[in-house]
């Protein structure tokens, strides 16, 4: 149904990954994440890889325990949102502020990358990907400033760095500027569509039924490089 490109696009392909230091990424941006690690290091900085590529499986698995309530959904301010009454089309709505909509993340594609600052907690700190951790004061603030000033250029973006009406800022969220761009021109509504009509992620129905307003809003709607 979907040929290789457009299978790694979509989250349902390995073949486009190598294993990285027990994590699997794309394997033309491991160059670049090493100098960019090293450059880091240099700061006084560990700039350490929490999650990277995740599979559409898994973002279905993710996105179906929030639709279902088995896993807390939060707003703009980290604060649970409960779902009861809303209806599916909100429900989405809900979802999509945190989590990508299955076959829409960009984890799928292996260049994406949440990271942390490993040097600035203990081993067995519980990491929450909260923005509280990332801003003055928390452990992270040091690295998302040095992500800021130094991420471009060793060839990574920053693609949720300012809320823009879509997904929340994302603050450890690091891109690879073009291998990225490679996986999103292959990917489109239509690609996604296609995808979710046959899937059984929670609320496909409404997703489709929406998909005209949600891909730009939630989908191509970044920060670019250079911004
Ligand atoms: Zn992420």
């Amino acid at each position: 149904m979907f040929n290789l490109d457009e299978q790694a696009a979509l989250g349902l392909t390995q073949a486009h990954l190598c294993d990285y230091h027990g994590r699997l990424v794309e394997q033309s941006i491991v160059r670049d994440l090493k100098q960019m690690q090293v450059a880091a290091s240099k700061c006084n900085i560990t700039l350490s890889l929490a999650s990277s590529f995740r599979d559409f499986a898994r973002q279905s698995l993710i996105w179906n325990n929030k639709f279902n309530q088995i896993r807390p959904v939060f707003d703009i301010n980290d604060q649970p949102v409960d779902l009861t009454h809303l209806n599916e089309q909100d429900k989405c709505q809900a979802i999509m502020l945190f989590s990508a909509i299955p076959g829409a993340s960009r984890h799928h594609f292996g260049t994406d990358l949440d990271v942390f600052d490993a040097n600035k907690v203990d081993d067995d700190y519980q990491l929450a990907l909260s923005q509280q951790e990332y801003a003055s004061g928390g452990p992270f603030f040091e690295l998302a400033n040095w992500l800021e000033q130094h991420a471009e250029t060793y060839g990574f973006f920053l693609p949720y760095k300012q809320f823009n009406g879509g997904v929340a800022k994302e603050p450890w969220h690091i891109s690879h500027i073009s291998r990225a761009q490679y996986y999103n021109n292959i990917h489109s509504k239509e690609l996604l569509e296609k995808l979710l009509i046959n899937s059984n992620v929670a609320g496909w129905p409404s997703l489709v039924d929406q998909l005209d307003t949600i891909y730009p809003q939630y989908v191509s709607n970044i920060s670019t490089a250079g911004n």
